[in-house]
């Protein structure tokens, strides 16, 4: 097939804006193409060469390629940098410029699919010292033997810009028509989903038919496209869509599919990116804790203090998406993955399979470990129970709660009705710090063992003349502090709880309250734990302070008394309470 042709279509399609006119023309072009190119055809219709979780991307520097495009016209780079501006398109600019070309190339050669394809594809794969010279020759040569309307889509592809604007819902309705009939359109879409190689679906259609579609399933190492969630504003409603729910903390991280074969561990993003590098902890973990030769399953990451555990906000997990350090990014910013559903165990495809079923293999395929754990999951059908356990996921920095129906399937790429999430529609800000009593103390692990690793503290309660708790603190302490808290907080031990805190909580140390200590978070939460406020704001829910850190600001200065009370917490509550989107 020439490029040539090809580029025909393309004129077709970038002249039209009507979806049903750009099908027709797709269902032209791909009952033209010949079997053996049409892979390579809808990549490069899809301005690629591959699909995207093989992660070869092209993306050619601008600067470039007028380079290699003033190298065969043989006009200054001014005269080209001039022709992309009025222009205002690389396409368009080679176009014309080459048009209007001043050095005449004698041997001028027919450019096939698979010439073009394949220049670009060594494009694309040159890398290192001294290849940006042997980058702009090669394009440059290309160009040499391109008509003036195929170096237009040669510039758009090599530097990311073909932006035909077709999407793959498109690209599948124009393959189920060119090679199947209508009813095949979801069985197509199915095979899509599962191995996310738009390329590959069409070489099957053509060489095999809708029956090897049929037989397609989701394979380790290609990434299946990752089902979704929509949104309700109340566990009833959700309740009445579902039945029984799995209700999942939604942790505030990354969505992760991990691919297992033998020892090779692939990691991929929501969007289909091979992130592997990027996370070699997860990888690791992967290794040594899937128990099986095989498998495909998935998880959220989330960031945590490298002290406590403690989650972290969404943020913090970003600091790990760099390409350089990340040696010194995982120790920085260490991660934790909890995983959620198995789509493929020992080969076998699970995804027709009830989620509660997926849920039990998920839990035999892995070993529990620091770091790599079953998603925390609660099975009701009951509103104020999960209300409870909703409080508790934000309260321990999570979104909110996942609720996914006990039998639903996994749709692969679909946002349907059976995975619902449920997050806040309010939050209150936590703008002021306040000043709580140490009343408590939780024993440390890890680097922590031996001391505290977090406190518990309490506010103050004026009318009852009791101190509830507010939070569970382990951060925003130096190692001296942490070394010096046994030593400080040693007169205030007692044997139990003192008899006027009030907690749902079991520490492992009690104090009589004594000890003043300043603390910030992000938000007051609800929370069905901490009792300050109990009862106040909503019925067994008390406030809470989500991602709370010490400020290092002792309050010798305050009597227990002087901490801050409860209808202080619950103005700032009130105060500060803002709708969110
Ligand atoms: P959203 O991005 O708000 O549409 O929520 C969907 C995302 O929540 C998923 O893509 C995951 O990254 C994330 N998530 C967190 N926890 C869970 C969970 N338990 N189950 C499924 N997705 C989760």
């Amino acid at each position: 097939m020439q490029y040539i042709e090809l580029v025909e279509f393309y004129e077709l399609i970038e002249a039209t804006t009507k979806r049903l006119e750009m099908t027709d023309f797709l269902v032209n072009l791909f009952k033209h193409t010949p079997g053996e190119v049409i892979d390579k055809v809808v990549y490069l219709t899809q301005g690629k060469l591959y699909p995207d979780f093989v992660g070869i991307e092209m993306g050619m520097a601008e600067k470039m390629a007028l380079r290699a495009l003033a190298a065969t016209t043989g006009d200054s780079p001014d005269e080209v940098e001039e022709e992309l501006k009025t222009k205002g398109d690389i396409g368009l600019a080679a176009e014309s410029l080459l048009k209007a070309k001043k050095q005449v190339t004698l041997s001028r050669k027919e450019l096939l699919v698979q010439d073009v394809y394949d220049a670009l594809d060594k494009l694309a794969k040159t890398s290192g010292a001294g290849s940006v010279d042997a980058k702009v020759r090669a394009l440059s040569g290309l160009l040499a033997d391109a008509e003036p309307v195929e170096a237009k889509y040669i510039m758009r592809t090599i530097t990311g810009k073909m932006r035909l604007g077709i999407a793959d819902m498109t690209i599948l309705d124009a393959l189920a028509q060119a090679f199947a009939d209508k009813e095949a359109r979801d069985e197509i879409e199915r095979a899509y989903n599962h191995t996310s190689d738009m390329g590959d679906v069409a070489l099957t259609l053509s060489k095999k038919g809708i029956e090897g579609i049929k037989k397609y399933h989701a394979r380790v190492g290609r990434p299946i496209r990752m089902m979704l969630a929509q949104r309700m504003e109340s566990a009833g409603e959700i309740l009445e869509k579902l039945g029984r729910a799995i209700c999942e903390w939604k942790y505030d991280g990354e969505r992760i599919q991990i691919h297992k074969l033998g020892n090779k561990i692939s990691l991929f993003s929501r969007r289909l990116e091979n992130i592997t590098e990027q996370y070699p902890d997860i990888a690791a973990l992967a290794r040594q804790n899937l128990k099986v030769e095989e498998a495909i399953i998935e998880g959220e990451c989330v960031a945590v203090d490298s002290d406590t555990g403690a989650m972290l906000p969404f943020q913090e997990l970003m600091h790990r998406r760099r390409k350089y350090g990340i040696e010194e990014a995982v120790k920085e910013f260490p991660a934790n993955i909890y995983l959620f559903d198995a789509l493929l165990i020992e080969g076998e495809d699970l995804t027709e399979k009830p989620l509660s079923q997926r849920r039990e293999i998920l839990k035999k395929a892995i070993k529990e470990v620091n770091g790599f754990r079953l998603s925390d999951a609660l099975f009701s059908s009951n509103v104020k129970e999960i209300e409870g356990y909703f409080e508790n996921a934000i309260e321990n920095g999570c979104e909110g709660l996942m609720m996914k129906g006990e039998d639903s399937t996994y749709q692969a790429g679909a946002r349907g009705w059976l995975w619902i999430k449920l997050k806040r529609s309010y939050q209150s800000k936590m703008i002021e710090p306040i000043d709580v009593v140490i009343v408590g103390a939780f024993m440390g692990r890890g680097k922590r063992s031996g001391s505290y690793g977090a406190l518990l503290v309490a506010t103050y309660d004026h009318e009852k003349d009791v101190f509830p708790t507010i939070s569970k603190l382990g951060s925003g302490f130096t190692d001296e502090d942490l070394k010096s808290l046994p030593e400080i907080l040693m007169p205030y031990k007692l044997k139990h709880k003192h008899a006027r805190v009030e907690s749902t909580l079991e520490a492992d140390v009690w104090f009589t309250p004594a000890f003043v200590i300043e603390v910030i978070g992000d938000e007051l939460t609800l929370s069905p734990i901490h009792t300050c406020a109990f009862n106040r704001i909503r019925e067994d829910a008390g406030i809470a302070i989500r991602f709370p850190r010490f400020t290092r600001r002792w309050r010798k200065d305050k009597a227990p008394e002087d901490a801050t009370t409860v209808e202080e917490v619950l103005d700032m509550y009130n105060a500060q309470l803002k709708k969110i989107g």
